[in-house]
């Protein structure tokens, strides 16, 4: 490859919304273009890398037995209404409606078109078990896209689905996917964690989370450094210690049941009927076994809002924000903070100081007489959950009793899932067992955030000067910078031959044939993450000597030209 054939479109400058190191570096970088929020333009470079990323999934997801298909990205509400997710999702779920005033959507996920299929397809028990996946676009409309592609509205993820004839089934399924999901991590030399994530109703280990372990990450994970334990906060359960420690007041040991006037708040923020909002804050005060005198809807973190609105809420017991030691436990905490001054809030939503408009409506005081408005995190309260848990967590023994936990924050790039029969069940899709009985395909899912993948490598590698791929990832694996293509025939034909014999070897090589000065080639690569250099100059050329240099190497080494191709095999 040339780069003059490339589209080299680095910047100076970041753009003034890129928050975090990634952001920055994949605009400046010339990998991405913003077109509108969490919308992006994937230019040659950035394509380049996930097409690497792509590659390194479907290696490993076609070795572990998955069977890659395409499902269509635009999907009939019809299939969605037979689950009820139509209904219960909340605006992250794009609707759109065709000429004929139907309804359609564009999936954010697609457990409703697999298990069609599934079901259209699938006869027997001879047939199972099965696992289908696909790469391609989804589109969810988060509250608040932010870190360039990593919380992006449209972006690419493989998402994979399995049918098993039972759970035994579904459990080795299950693991195939995650000894597939380690590999892939692995192989793209990434920092990660496999965590213990709360699945509501199945329960047991049944979902896990995959973090790239960066200190920007959205998700707080609690690990214990000496063992594999390791559990996002929902399922943490050294959680539960929080609750112990934090004795309710008097005050709190009583349940408010939420009046119309609070609920209609609620509603009108959730987006939500009001009587499915009454029916859902029963529930969760049911929940909570009379142990506390408040709701609340804990929301961490803005981006997670619209979850909460969409699928959370109907469902309280499987919410992994309001379980019920969620609730006990973010009712104790609160408790922890406002016993002390004596206040007893009723219906409470805690956001973080991030949803602006909370103060208007957060919650009416009932005749307990007290309420709470316009919570505003580090001035009216301390900051909430991460720095208490840090302080109460950190240092508790761990569950496996292997050492002290710690907490460490991580984006989360993939998730294995066992559904079981909540899908299989809700529309239909059995197969016929050996005694010719229809049985419910037991199912599975999993998902990796592709493109998300890309800022969470970077956030791992950069320095001062840009992005330090690791090799699997990287654009090109080596780039030859000539001194003086245009001028030096010696140089011209030392290069273009290099270049050759680098392609010929099977190595993702760029020839700098742009005649740029040397600075503004090394400051190009150098931003652009390209780990192996290579300048070729008339001197060295003089003792058939090139200049090599590793992306994180102090100092270039000469080394002969004939040795270069088995320093970057
Ligand atoms: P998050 O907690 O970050 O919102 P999620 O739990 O909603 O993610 P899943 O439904 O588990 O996401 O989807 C599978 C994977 O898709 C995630 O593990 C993540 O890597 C990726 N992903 C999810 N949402 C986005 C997004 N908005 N932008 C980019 N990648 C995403
Ligand atoms: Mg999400
Ligand atoms: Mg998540
Ligand atoms: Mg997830």
């Amino acid at each position: 490859m040339k780069a003059s054939q490339s589209f080299l479109a680095t910047l100076k400058e970041a753009p003034s919304d890129a928050e975090v190191v990634s952001h920055k570096l994949m605009v400046r970088a010339g990998l991405i273009r913003k077109l509108n929020a969490g919308i992006y333009n994937y230019l040659p470079l950035g394509l380049k890398v996930i097409r690497k990323v792509e590659s390194i999934i479907r290696d490993e997801m076609n070795r572990a037995g998955a069977i890659e298909l395409l499902m269509p990205m635009i999907q009939p509400a019809e299939l969605w209404q037979e689950t009820g997710r139509w209904e219960k999702m909340g605006p992250e779920l794009l609707r759109i409606k065709d000429r004929h005033d139907r309804d359609f959507l564009i999936q954010p996920t697609s457990e409703e078109v697999v298990t069609d299929l599934a079901r259209n397809e699938i006869k027997s028990y001879k047939q199972l078990p099965v696992n289908f996946y696909q790469i391609q676009t989804k589109f969810r409309d988060e509250r608040r896209p932010r870190f360039g592609i990593m919380r992006g509205r449209e972006f690419s993820m493989k998402d994979a689905y399995s049918f098993d004839r039972d759970t035994e089934g579904l459990k080795k399924s299950y693991q195939i996917m995650f000894d597939a999901y380690t590999r892939i991590f692995t192989r793209m030399g990434l920092r990660f964690r496999a965590v213990t994530a709360d699945n509501g109703a199945i329960g047991g280990s049944g979902s896990q989370e995959f973090h790239v372990i960066a200190d920007i990450g959205e998700d707080a994970i609690v690990y214990c450094p000496n063992s594999d334990y390791a559990a996002n906060l929902e399922a943490a359960e050294s959680l539960s210690l929080l609750a112990v420690r934090a004795p309710a007041t008097q005050d709190m040991t009583r349940i408010a049941t939420p009046d119309q006037t609070h609920c209609a708040d609620v509603a009108k923020f959730l987006g939500l009927p009001l009587e499915q909002t009454v029916k859902s804050l029963l529930f969760a005060a049911e929940q909570a076994q009379g142990e506390v005198a408040l709701f609340m809807l804990l929301i961490r973190g803005d981006h997670e809002l619209n979850e909460i609105k969409a699928s959370k809420i109907p469902g309280m017991a499987q919410s992994r924000f309001a379980t019920e030691t969620e609730i006990k436990l973010a009712c104790n905490s609160l408790a922890g903070y406002l016993g002390p001054v004596g206040v007893a809030p009723t219906v409470t939503i805690v956001a973080d100081h991030t949803v602006a408009n909370m103060a208007d409506f957060v919650c009416g005081a009932n005749e307990a007489g007290y309420h709470l408005t316009g919570v505003n995190w580090g001035r009216d309260l301390p900051e909430p959950m991460a720095m208490d848990l840090r302080n109460a967590v950190v240092g508790d023994p761990s569950p496996d009793g292997k050492g002290a936990v710690d907490i460490c924050r991580g984006i989360e790039v993939g998730h294995v899932f066992q559904l079981g029969t909540r899908y299989s069940e809700a529309m239909g899709c059995t197969y016929l067992d050996q005694q010719g009985k229809a049985q419910p395909m037991v199912m599975g899912c999993y998902g990796i955030g592709v493109t998300r993948l890309l800022g969470a490598a970077i956030e791992q590698g950069n320095d001062e000067r840009g992005i330090i791929w690791p090799i699997s990832m990287a654009p090109f694996e080596v780039v030859i910078c000539p001194m003086g293509y245009d001028k030096s025939e010696a140089v011209r034909s030392a290069v273009d031959q290099l270049h050759s014999e680098l392609v010929a070897a099977g190595i993702d090589v760029v020839l700098d044939d742009r005649g740029e000065r040397p600075g503004v080639m090394f400051a190009d690569w150098e931003l652009i993450g390209v780990p192996f250099r290579v300048v070729i100059g008339d001197r060295g050329l003089a003792d058939s000597q090139a200049e090599f240099k590793g992306r994180t190497d102090a100092e270039s080494q000469n080394i002969p030209l004939s040795e270069i191709k088995e320093k970057v095999i």
